[in-house]
């Protein structure tokens, strides 16, 4: 390829820097969806309480609803059972000196009632509950607007929305959000010497893992699975040979039908890899080749306004530079607002050492240790080849550029491993 016009070899810390300023110079679509099919989505509004949080002073327990002011400092007091209050359901009555009522849990206090006693710690004789001292003038209420009020920010825009975020926004009577689209996204594997699962594997062939481990990545919550273009069969992904000429007009394909390609495989300086020239070629290169490992050769373009993340084609690779560099942008280009991934500082309990000037990401285990802090043992399998390595780890060890020797107990940056 001709010397270059577009960055090569960034640090990890500039090509996150700019994938994710690419990203966010991109508007999501809007999408207006039902409460039951929000989580996942990402809030593309402020989601305010209409109310106040809970509406209605309740009750915090099954019990007696009393007046506070009627409680016996000392000894007993009796109180007259004038009505039983469910959830749900009002009364007309205002409670009145040396009455009570029951109440269950979630029941609108009464008028005139302050305080509830519980039921465990009231005697119930005939008509009546005989309450002891010691109880407090306020308790078991749950008074209204005590969580929010009315006007208040209840979840903020930016926000993936969990099982618990539906539970209040539903709590808040919202029945339908605006979340922001998720990037539809196509997946192309390359490489002559993939075969597809269940097909003969001989000689010089190996089964085609990536396609698979990318195809339910992306099927997951961070996008949207392009099937138009970039399955055949049912299948997550396309495969194409690496053919200059069919690779061109798969890429093209994919670029109209999609908002993001990924692709594995093909992407290094070797023979058959044709991808940086033809992006080049039909597109832009925002930066090729990064400092890090395993995953240096990632190219990040575009072809005709649609993203392209090339990954290399070694599985772990592949999977690490999908973890650190594109579900990022995945997020970024749905308005999400938590965007990396969140690093942890663990001591290292075995020492580590490397040759190279890029930083290395090391397949590792997290482990608690007894003096309350994380530890983390770098695991055995580190080839990038090696998907049960991966798989064995539940976090990427930060091995920085500058660093040769990293001894034990030291402490590292470890980022937990989004293993779907
Ligand atoms: P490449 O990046 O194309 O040079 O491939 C690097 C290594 O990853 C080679 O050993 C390939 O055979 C292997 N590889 C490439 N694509 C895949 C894939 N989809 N599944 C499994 N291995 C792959
Ligand atoms: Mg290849």
């Amino acid at each position: 390829m001709p010397s270059s016009d577009f960055p090569m070899s960034l640090s990890l810390e500039e090509a996150q820097q700019r994938v994710v300023a690419v990203c966010k110079s991109r508007t999501p679509a809007i999408d207006t969806v039902p409460l039951q099919a929000t989580v996942g989505r990402v809030l593309a509004e402020h989601a305010l309480a209409a109310g106040d949080m809970p509406a209605l002073d309740n009750s915090a327990m099954d019990g007696f609803a009393v007046r506070g002011e009627d409680l016996p400092n000392d000894g007993e007091a009796r109180f007259q059972i004038v009505e039983t209050l469910l959830a749900g359901h009002d009364t007309r009555h205002v409670l009145g000196a040396g009455q009570c009522m029951r109440i269950m849990t979630g029941a609108r206090m009464p008028n005139g009632a302050d305080t509830v006693v519980i039921k465990e710690r009231v005697r119930v004789e005939a008509n009546f509950a005989i309450i002891g001292s010691g109880e407090r003038m306020g308790s078991n209420v749950r008074p209204r607007g005590e969580e929010m009020r009315a006007g208040q920010l209840a979840v903020e825009c930016g926000q993936r929305i969990r099982p618990t975020h539906a539970s209040l926004l539903a709590s808040l009577g919202m029945d339908r959000v605006r979340v922001f689209g998720k990037p539809r996204v196509s997946i192309i594997s390359t490489g002559d010497e993939l075969v597809m699962p269940g097909q003969p594997c001989s000689g010089a062939q190996i089964y085609n893992s990536n396609g698979f481990g990318l195809g339910a990545l992306i099927g997951g919550a961070d996008a949207r699975l392009n099937r138009v273009d970039g399955s055949t069969d049912g299948l997550p992904f396309r495969h194409v040979p690496d053919d200059r000429e069919q690779l061109r007009r798969a890429l093209l394909n994919a670029a109209r039908t999609s908002d993001v390609v990924i692709t594995s495989g093909g992407v290094s300086a070797g023979e058959a890899d044709h991808l940086p020239g033809l992006v080049r070629e039909l597109g832009r290169v925002h930066f090729w080749k990064v400092r890090l490992r395993p995953g240096m050769p990632f190219l990040f373009g575009e072809i005709e306004g649609t993203l392209l993340f090339c990954l290399p084609g070694n599985p772990v690779s592949s999977l690490v530079t999908f973890q650190i560099l594109v579900r990022p942008a995945l997020r970024a280009l749905q308005g999400d607002r938590d965007i990396h991934p969140r690093w942890l500082n663990a001591r290292l309990i075995e020492p580590v050492r490397k040759q190279h000037q890029r930083t290395e990401m090391l397949r590792g285990c997290l482990e608690s240790g007894e003096d309350g802090t994380l530890k983390v043992r770098v695991s055995g399998r580190q080839g990038s080849a090696m998907i049960s390595g991966m798989l064995a780890a539940d976090v990427l060890v930060e091995f920085p550029e500058s660093a040769q020797t990293l001894d034990a107990g030291q402490v590292v940056r470890v980022f937990p491993i989004q293993h779907d």
